[in-house]
């Protein structure tokens, strides 16, 4: 992240590392906080409750516990999960989900933090909303009450060579910065893996989603 910074003229600290945590267990989550790391993504819902409640009770007295951000598809009959039990939501692509989301967030939590994937590179069965219905998308998930609307998330297929890469990360790019010039108030550019993190970062990410480069692979 700070060598790809540093060629792109960008302050390495108007970044956020998103620790991808799926697969791995809560004890490899907690000696990931102990080095400082605050913020974990997870895929599946109910893995990602289960690991949260059990790093709470691994970590020391008076350790703050993590952020934690939901990356995976998301289904109607979890939405109470996530809204019950995660800070943030990245993969909001219909509005039937965000009004659910909003609904069932507990009123003694701060609001859901909610980016919106879109699919730029993808057919109609790819997760995450298609540019051409993001404005209308954003406008009305900015309106839900216990939401608040951050940014947007991508997961582009992967294609060979940073220049490839940041093509695609400039569209998503151009993507947030369409929505901000309509009037939202977005900080959040959600893009870059282990694989095309520097592609990224040069096309304006602010969130990188890293798994195995930190954890090593997955089964
Ligand atoms: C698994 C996953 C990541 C991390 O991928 P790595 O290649 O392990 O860095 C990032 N974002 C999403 C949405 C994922 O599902």
């Amino acid at each position: 992240m700070a060598r790809a910074c540093d060629r792109s003229g960008r302050d390495v600290n108007e970044i956020t590392l998103l620790a991808v945590s799926k697969t791995f267990g809560p004890q490899m989550v907690v000696e990931a906080v102990a080095a400082g790391q605050t913020a974990f993504g997870e895929n599946y819902v109910q893995e990602g409750v289960d690991k949260a409640l059990a790093v709470r009770e691994l970590l020391p007295p008076g350790a703050s516990p993590p952020v934690w951000h939901c990356i995976g598809p998301l289904q109607s009959n979890k939405t109470r999960l996530v809204a019950s039990h995660f800070d943030w939501v990245q993969s909001v692509d219909r509005l039937k989900i965000a009004q659910r989301l909003g609904e069932q967030r507990p009123a003694g939590l701060a609001p859901l933090q909610v980016c919106l994937q879109v699919n730029v590179d993808g057919g109609p069965s790819k997760s995450g909303v298609a540019p051409a219905d993001l404005p209308a998308l954003a406008d009305a998930v900015a309106a839900l009450p216990g939401l608040r609307l951050r940014g947007l998330m991508s997961i582009p297929d992967p294609v060979e060579g940073f220049e490839a890469q940041r093509a695609l990360f400039l569209r998503v790019r151009d993507l947030f910065e369409a929505l901000r010039a309509r009037g939202h108030a977005l900080d959040t550019l959600s893009m870059g893996m282990s694989e095309d993190l520097e592609a990224a970062i040069a096309a304006g990410a602010t969130l990188v989603r890293v798994g195995r480069a930190i954890f090593g692979s997955r089964r």
